[in-house]
């Protein structure tokens, strides 16, 4: 099943797509998403619907427009990523393997820089080294706390796609990521969630094209941390809950990796498109 967040007669709304991806069967009401996922996590699975809408009438938004925290995600988990950066003396490295980690590498974006899947990236004043990454994103189910790789697949409730848009000379200038990755509009997210019945989140084909050029195009089978190993790490530390996205790393192919560096500029169009769930199409302003 697919769900997703739509606005319709300015309420924000949630439903499931048809097979057909033609209509939007909406829940009753102005229930979000977020409630949905808590009410199915619950036992509650006969949410509710009204009469279908058709998709091209609706404006589609992130699944999680407003997420409850902020989004997590893995830096460095693609071995095709680190031997790029290796390539240019990212942090020092020489080698691919001085890059990639011991342990999955978590950052976080705030919740408000959360966008839809059509919706403009705006470049901030303050930087000139916008980058794109194209990732499949985690949607946690059940929440938990010291969950077991063996169990983790239980807490997934299904996948997304996240452009973990970055400003580079922000994360280099502040040390601490989380402001070149957080700037308003930086986390392009949907275009609805696939529940994980329906794919393979662990095999699935990530590209991403800037203006119609290839720019990325990996695997998630090349992951370093796969889904159940960052589930695991993650809630080692902290208790997951129900609707929390973990955005799982990009694989090579971003701009910084090239000499000179391609950063994204205005007027460009960001493609991503994940295999089994859709695509994003951002245009930067
Ligand atoms: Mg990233």
């Amino acid at each position: 099943m697919r769900f997703l967040s739509f606005r319709e007669g300015g309420a924000v709304r949630s439903g499931v797509l048809s097979e057909d991806a033609v209509t939007v069967r909406p829940f009753a009401g102005a229930v979000s998403l977020q409630r949905v996922i808590e009410s199915v996590e619950h036992g509650n699975a006969t949410l509710a619907t009204d009469s279908p809408i058709p998709l091209s009438q609706v404006e589609l938004l992130a699944p999680l427009p407003r997420p409850s925290r902020n989004v997590f995600c893995v830096g460095l988990n693609y071995r095709s990523h680190a031997a790029e950066l290796a390539a240019r003396g990212f942090n020092g490295a020489k080698r691919a393997e001085d890059l990639i980690p011991p342990a999955p590498v978590v950052f976080s974006k705030v919740p408000e820089s959360v966008i839809g899947p059509t919706a403009v990236i705006e470049i901030p004043a303050a930087s000139s080294a916008i980058d794109y990454e194209a990732e499949l994103a985690i949607v946690i189910g059940k929440g938990g706390r010291n969950i077991a790789a063996a169990q983790a697949m239980d807490h997934v409730f299904g996948y997304t796609i996240v452009n973990d848009v970055t400003a580079r000379d922000l994360q280099k200038r502040h040390q601490q990521w989380l402001l070149g990755k957080s700037c308003d509009t930086f986390c392009p997210m949907g275009p609805w969630i696939v529940t994980r019945d329906a794919m393979n989140g662990n095999a699935a084909r990530v590209r991403l094209w800037v203006n119609e050029e290839l720019r990325q195009d990996g695997n998630t089978s090349d992951l370093v941390f796969g889904i159940e190993a960052i589930i695991e790490s993650i809630s080692a530390a902290l208790t997951l809950q129900p609707g929390d996205v973990i955005a799982t790393g990009t694989p090579a192919g971003v701009g910084m990796a090239t000499t000179p560096p391609r950063w994204l500029k205005r007027g460009d169009v960001v493609k991503v498109q994940i295999d089994g769930i859709g695509v994003l199409e951002n245009r930067v302003v």
